[in-house]
């Protein structure tokens, strides 16, 4: 079943290295290391962002201080929502399938991801089988079966380490 996300790091606004405070508009690196708790997210200037950090994460992308006049984005560029959900499909973990099954949802409402149709394998799991839409290859997504209440939760804790919110 879904881990609780809520054990990440929050954004405090400056390097995890350094601890230099990052300024308006500055770009930095974002990334999520895999932990026992779940994901947790740190954030590096690009002066201090190196191989080591790269080959730690699960994840990485380069993200920009908003400026204090920007309406806070709501969500992440599509090309990160991608690139993280092609990553935890690498992943067998069952603690995953939370994760993975509400960001399919996420990328489908935004007509990314496309549902072509559902399978049950010889255990009795619910498999979708999609595809996204710029590529041929499929991903096949277990369905978990979560109710409203850890749906919202897990997209709360996405919103957290992928936003930083
Ligand atoms: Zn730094």
């Amino acid at each position: 079943m879904a881990k609780d996300w809520d054990s990440v790091v929050k954004r405090n606004g400056q390097c995890s290295k350094c601890e230099k405070s990052f300024e308006e508009h500055q770009e930095y690196y974002a990334c999520l290391k895999e932990t026992q708790e779940g994901f947790e997210r740190y954030e590096y200037c690009p002066d201090c962002w190196d191989d080591k950090f790269r080959e730690e994460s699960f994840s990485f992308w380069k993200a920009r201080v908003p400026g204090r006049e920007e309406k806070k984005k709501l969500l992440v560029d599509n090309e990160i929502l991608i690139e993280f959900f092609k990553r935890l499909t690498e992943s067998d973990d069952e603690s995953k399938q939370g994760f993975i099954f509400v960001l399919a949802l996420i990328l489908m409402r935004k007509r990314i991801l496309k549902y072509l149709n559902t399978k049950t394998t010889d255990d009795g799991k619910e498999i979708w089988i999609m595809k996204l839409s710029k590529e041929d290859k499929e991903y096949h997504i277990v369905n978990p079966h979560l109710d409203d209440q850890q749906i919202e939760q897990i997209r709360e804790g996405l919103g957290n380490i992928l936003a930083g919110d």
